[in-house]
């Protein structure tokens, strides 16, 4: 394979493109924007980028802003508060390796630069079935990494992995400036923290590096569908909408509603929507017979209540770069995209079920561990700081027995009580 089509310049594409211009293929994106359009188009979602994820862009020489002190993350915070606003437990932990989170509209705008100043080919072309079959015919492989339009119908849903029929959250996503998120704490400790309010839902605070105004805040509201936080059928104004949830916390949550009293809306739009998460067959059948291959949101879709799988577009685009790269000599077909993908899935699947288990409800034994982690910081710094691979706990995470092991492992004395 030496001459790559890519459609999308996103996480997944750009991400593709840059890993296999640095080895010298000749990559071509097609996507539907320019750089200028994207840049001031309206907001994306605000994507945290955890390690390894982050590294990935540092080794390709694509960590533009991790400098930046607005971009940067320090601590993770947990609070679970009961159906009428009483604390539960918290979680915390100091994360090692700072995770980033940059509007990504800034970050695909300079990629894109960067990517046709390395070399490679950016044109400004909607992805179609028939663009696709051009491409088959003139280059050696072929990714998708959009489930828009005629794009994600290409794509085979796969049954037995999207286990959801439904979403389980309804989100909106303001942007707001003067939260204090952790009364108390130094205002230049920059948090993720999320509040779970039993059948209410969750309130996600983190600061991000905004194009225009630096560092700001989201507050990702993950409504469960009909409760008090659901703004998806609300029609009001942004700001109207800001002021209800501010009302409903008021009275729900004291805790949380602190944390926004006397926060200011930054900008007029918001992001709103509901995600039935899903994994796609990662091979698009063409009318011809060729093939192509789905990745990132084109392949599997999470409910960013747990970073949209953590980062699984930025882990599908390292690993299928890493699998052209090695260059195993087998033509780009039907048999080598379902082992690429069959590969990727070992670890990918464990980051696929933990985030749906986090918005399903977790089972008592997860539960436990969480509980846990309120009282003994190594077990709160293991799951944190491994947010970027929940492979790494998902031994002991998704089975009861290991659960017990571990926790005992890490001085866990279980009081009969909580049984
Ligand atoms: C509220 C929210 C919070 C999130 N938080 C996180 C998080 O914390 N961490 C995380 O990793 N992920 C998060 N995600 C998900 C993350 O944003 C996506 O998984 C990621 O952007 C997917 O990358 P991608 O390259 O597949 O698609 P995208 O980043 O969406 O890129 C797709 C590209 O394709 C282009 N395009 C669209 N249609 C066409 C077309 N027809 N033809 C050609 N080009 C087209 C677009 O312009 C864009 O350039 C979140 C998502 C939401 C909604």
């Amino acid at each position: 394979m030496n001459k790559i089509a890519i459609v999308g310049a996103g996480q997944a594409g750009l991400q593709l493109g840059f890993a296999l211009l640095a080895e010298g293929y000749r990559v071509t994106i097609f996507t539907d924007k320019t750089s200028e359009e994207v840049l001031n188009g309206p907001t994306l979602p605000v994507a945290i980028q955890y390690f390894p994820s982050l590294q990935y862009e540092q080794d390709l020489r694509l960590n533009f802003w991790y400098s930046h002190d607005a971009a940067k993350l320090d601590m993770c915070i947990f609070n679970m508060f009961n159906a009428t606003g009483t604390p539960l437990f918290n979680i915390s932990a100091r994360l090692n390796k700072a995770p980033q989170v940059v509007d990504l509209r800034l970050k695909y705008a300079i990629w894109m630069k960067e990517f046709e100043k390395r070399g490679g080919q950016l044109i400004i072309q909607p992805g179609t079935i028939e663009l696709l079959e051009q491409c088959t015919s003139v280059y050696d492989a072929v990714f998708v990494t959009t489930g828009k339009g005629a794009m994600g119908q290409l794509f085979e849903k796969d049954v037995e992995r999207s286990v959801l029929s439904r979403p389980q959250r309804h989100l909106t996503m303001f942007f707001v400036k003067n939260c204090h998120v952790v009364p108390g704490l130094d205002k230049d400790v920059r948090i993720n923290n999320m509040n779970a309010i039993e059948d209410a839902g969750e309130c996600i605070f983190y600061n991000f590096l905004h194009k225009d105004h630096g560092r700001v805040n989201v507050l990702l509201v993950e409504a469960i569908p009909g409760g008090v936080l659901d703004l998806s059928s609300n029609k009001a104004s942004v700001r109207e909408q800001f002021e209800y949830i501010r009302d409903v916390l008021r009275d729900l949550c004291a805790d949380v509603y602190d944390k926004i009293r006397y926060a200011e809306l930054l900008e007029g739009e918001l992001l709103k929507g509901a995600v039935t998460p899903y994994v796609k067959k990662p091979v698009g059948k063409l009318p011809s017979g060729r093939v192509v291959m789905a990745l990132g949101d084109a392949l599997a879709v999470y409910d960013p209540l747990a970073a949209q799988g953590l980062n699984a577009a930025s882990k599908a685009a390292h690993y299928v770069a890493t699998r052209i790269i090695e260059n195993d000599g087998r033509p780009f077909n039907e048999a080598w995209i379902n082992d690429v993908f069959g590969e990727y899935w070992k670890t990918a699947r464990h980051s696929y079920q933990i985030a749906n288990a986090m918005i399903c409800g977790l089972l008592p034994h997860q539960q436990m561990a969480f509980y846990a982690a309120s009282q003994i910081p190594g077990i709160a710094s293991d799951i944190m700081n491994n947010a970027g691979q929940l492979e790494k706990i998902a031994h002991w995470f998704n089975d009861p027995g290991q659960t017990m092991v571990y926790l005992c492992q890490k001085g866990f004395v279980m009081d009969e009580s909580l049984v």
